[in-house]
């Protein structure tokens, strides 16, 4: 017959046994590659694995760069750029300020633009009690899905947009296989969550899909309204995936 004490020992022994056979490590088995290491951004630097297309300084990375003004660290949009190296899958960061000086209104009212592979726009506009339609506001893939939430800063503030775009796959007769997908952060805020395009973004016609090349340039579009842009840089997804 066992004691009090002895059973209590062989209970707490019984218990410990059972949390033991409970802490064998579960492993997946996938021989996984080591993730490569990348220093991160710093408030004025880019991450050390990226592209950078603009620091403040000149418009080398750009076609058109010509047309902006550089100074104090920023550029002026002054005219359409486009990239002279081009993209497909990105994350792109760049930061921008609508004119301080608020004139125009609805779309006239700080318009610019990001054109992933130079079809597909993420709106820039000064949204900041600013009313336009929906689809065409700040942070909007433009005519095709507004923002999530109105994140936007005051006129002449900067903002930033951290942005993760997808390129469309398309078969070999032209038509979409995948569609492309935008996720959008702006100033920190999720604004589009992988949201999946429906074509390309025009002003005057619905959208739709043709095919085009595997990577494009990236454009930033003049509307008519100095925006004014600093610390863009790119990190290329297509590279990563296709090196996996
Ligand atoms: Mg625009």
């Amino acid at each position: 017959m066992l004691s009090r004490k002895q059973l209590t020992l062989a209970l707490a022994g019984l218990a410990l046994s059972v949390t033991a056979a409970r802490a064998v490590e579960w492993k997946s088995g996938i021989d996984w590659k080591e993730p490569r290491l990348v220093t991160p951004a710093t408030e004025k630097t880019a991450p050390s694995d990226a592209v950078v297309l603009f620091n403040g300084e000149n418009m080398e990375e750009w076609n058109g760069g010509n047309k902006w003004t550089v100074e104090n660290g920023y550029g002026v949009c002054g005219g359409n750029v486009s990239t002279k190296k081009k993209f497909a899958d990105c994350q792109l960061h760049l930061e921008f300020a609508t004119p301080e000086k608020v004139s125009g209104e609805g779309q006239g009212r700080g318009n610019s633009g990001v054109y992933f592979m130079g079809k597909y726009e993420v709106q820039i506009l000064d949204s900041f009690e600013n009313k336009t339609y929906f689809d065409g506001q700040c942070a909007s893939v433009y005519k095709q899905h507004p923002p999530l939430v109105n994140a936007s800063r005051k006129p002449g503030e900067w903002q930033t947009y951290d942005i993760i775009f997808h390129a469309p796959k398309f078969r070999p007769d032209g038509s979409v296989h995948t569609p492309a997908t935008l996720t959008v952060l702006q100033n920190g805020i999720l604004v589009q969550d992988h949201y999946e395009l429906l074509g390309d973004t025009n002003y005057d016609r619905p959208p739709s899909y043709t095919g085009h090349k595997d990577r494009e340039a990236i454009q930033l579009q003049f509307h008519g309204n100095p925006v004014r842009f600093r610390n863009i840089w790119l990190r290329d997804l297509s590279t990563e995936s296709s090196a996996s």
